[in-house]
């Protein structure tokens, strides 16, 4: 609602006032937008917490991988990142909670790309306890010291004026693992890219 009423008072009059006027509602119609997007990830979020537990169905997950690319097609298409990935495993769990895990940690190692083209990989190992799932980036990195903090809601590194994001992707893709008694983490250096790994039970 606030978000419709102040783009249409730009539409309509943004023209007739004056310059301080016009900052003002460009201020309004991005924090509307904010607000929004924030609406929307605390949702994803308490759903990734709270849904009740249902009985999941095995899930190929070379098969979600693939949604998750085609919903970041745009960002991928923009930025020219190469996402290369190895034979994935069939998992027992919900579709959309891989979904999630996939289309943020991409979303993220696209977003904090370094001044190269971002070159992602993905990767699965059968580990004795289940399965370890990484996805690699060339991006930016991420200082040691803040590796575990990032996990946690709302907590982010950049300002907004660097990097848009409300600082919940993170936090529901620890959730979703949580749920399924695995484990998420990050290993990067500053400037050296960021390795993502995540454990997932098997499906038997
Ligand atoms: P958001 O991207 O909305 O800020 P997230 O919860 O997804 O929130 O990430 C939290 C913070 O972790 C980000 O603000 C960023 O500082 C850092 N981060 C996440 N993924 C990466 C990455 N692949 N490379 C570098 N920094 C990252």
């Amino acid at each position: 609602m606030v978000s419709i009423y102040s783009q249409l008072l730009k539409k309509r009059y943004g023209n007739q006032l004056d310059s301080t006027a016009d900052q003002y509602l460009a201020y309004t119609v991005g924090g509307a937008r904010r607000m929004e997007t924030l609406l929307r990830d605390i949702l994803a979020y308490t759903q990734a917490a709270n849904s009740a537990e249902d009985k999941s169905a095995a899930v190929d997950a070379n098969e979600v991988l693939e949604k998750a690319l085609a919903n970041l097609q745009s960002a991928i298409a923009e930025t020219g990142a190469q996402i290369t990935c190895g034979q994935l495993p069939t998992l027992r769990l919900q579709e959309i909670h891989l979904l999630q895990l996939f289309q943020n940690l991409i979303g993220n190692a696209i977003k904090y790309r370094s001044k190269d083209a971002p070159l992602i990989e993905i990767a699965a190992k059968q580990e004795p306890e289940g399965w370890l799932i990484s996805v690699r980036d060339n991006g930016i990195g991420i200082d040691p010291q803040y590796q575990e903090q990032i996990f946690g809601l709302f907590k982010r590194l950049h300002s907004i004026q660097d990097y848009s994001g409300t600082g919940v992707g993170l936090a529901i893709c620890q959730k979703i693992v949580e749920r399924y008694h695995g484990r998420i983490w990050v290993d990067s250096a500053l400037g050296r890219g960021s390795t993502f790994f995540f454990t997932l039970p098997d499906s038997g």
